[in-house]
């Protein structure tokens, strides 16, 4: 198999990063241009005066514990869109590189590429059959064009539509793909779902990428702290494309408190209580006379059709209800996506949407 290193952008294989300055807090710091003072009110450890250490073993080693992979295998990143943005800015170069994405899907990886000027090809998600990946059109378009498809981007649990994809397509994808580029898979939901992750897959396929997220199930969405794992030598090269001192020290504060047994057990805990409530809901949607359609959701949210999109979300803002709305989106008329809340707020979801039914069609 290629060494995913020689896929990057032919630029930057051998590329010489920014030297950040020694994290080391136990000398005295007159190498790094800070400030000798700190804040009256700063009560951070480390002293916001101070660069964050770049290379933060600690957060790093029990990450690496909470996804099982070794941590050479990981990149802390700004949250999963700072990895999608670095993955596309590192491999392909502008108006030559494909980037290949399945939609209805996560936005930011067309948006990413189109930043880049990667050139963006759809192969869509198969709407007759629950949005099943069309694994042999993937393979296709990643195989059999003149302009290199660099990166294939899935989504598992796929926002919007909640449906997983299977190991053995993922498998065959990352084949076809061998020495040409690498396939990534989005698991930023991958809590909600009940099987495995893909995290096994990586040991037989060098070119998959997984990305992970401690802003849904961890609850640190506003923290910005993402996780890439992949293969040691194109993590080095990632990291040396991400500036140099990358996640703020408050956020690896946030990630030391989380990454201990009793915070990390209290998530586990919330997601099983999210499972079971998003299937509570989803029952209730699919007997409203305002649904048309509740699809199967592995996230922590779900995605419907109405009868009457534009109704439902009127209805769901008067009540103060923020909803997404996707009923432009090619293959996806009138479909809303909701996030799973917590009772109270699933109720008054419900008594929203039940208001926006005119009063005939209650029969
Ligand atoms: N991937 C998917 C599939 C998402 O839905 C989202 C956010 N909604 C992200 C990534 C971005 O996550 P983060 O907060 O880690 O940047």
């Amino acid at each position: 198999m290629t060494d995913p290193v020689s896929l990057a952008r032919r630029d930057l294989r051998r590329f010489v990063p920014y030297e950040a300055a020694s994290p080391d807090r136990e000398a005295v710091r007159l190498h790094a241009n800070e400030s000798a003072w700190r804040h009256d009110w700063d009560d951070s450890e480390a002293g916001l005066n101070r660069y964050p250490d770049p290379r933060p073993a600690a957060v790093l080693a029990r990450l690496a514990a909470l996804y099982d992979v070794p941590a050479e295998e990981l990149l802390l990143t700004r949250g999963s869109d700072d990895a999608i943005d670095v993955l596309v800015r590192t491999m392909c170069e502008a108006g030559r590189d494909r980037v290949v994405v399945c939609p209805p899907t996560f936005g930011m990886y067309a948006v990413a590429a189109r930043l880049q000027g990667a050139e963006v090809d759809e192969v869509p998600l198969d709407g007759d059959s629950d949005f099943a990946l069309d694994t042999d059109a993937v393979i296709a378009a990643v195989t059999d064009a003149d302009r290199p498809a660099k990166l294939v981007f899935l989504c598992s649990p796929n926002n919007p539509t909640g449906n997983v994809i299977s190991g053995n397509d993922v498998r065959a994808l990352c084949r076809s793909m061998a020495d040409r580029g690498l396939v990534v898979v989005d698991e930023a939901y991958g809590e909600y779902a009940t099987g495995q992750t893909l995290a096994t897959l990586r040991r037989e396929c060098p070119n998959l990428v997984l990305l992970r997220t401690l802003s849904k199930a961890y609850a640190l969405a506003g923290a910005r702290l993402g996780v890439l794992i992949g293969d040691p030598g194109l993590v080095r090269l990632l990291r040396a494309v991400l500036p140099p001192y990358p996640v703020p020290s408050p956020s690896l504060d946030a990630a030391q408190r989380l990454l201990l047994p009793g915070p990390v057990a209290r998530a586990r805990a919330e997601v099983a209580a999210t499972i079971q409530r998003r299937e509570r809901l989803r029952n209730e949607l699919a007997g409203s006379p305002a649904v048309v359609r509740v699809w199967p959701s592995a996230g922590n949210f779900l995605l419907i059709r109405c009868r009457d999109a534009a109704a439902v979300i009127d209805a769901c803002a008067r009540a103060k209800l923020l909803i997404r709305d996707f009923s432009r989106a090619p293959g996806l008329e009138n479909c809303v996506r909701i996030t799973v809340g917590d009772d109270a707020q699933n109720e008054r979801l419900l008594a929203a949407i039940a208001e926006s039914v005119p009063e005939a069609s209650h029969g």
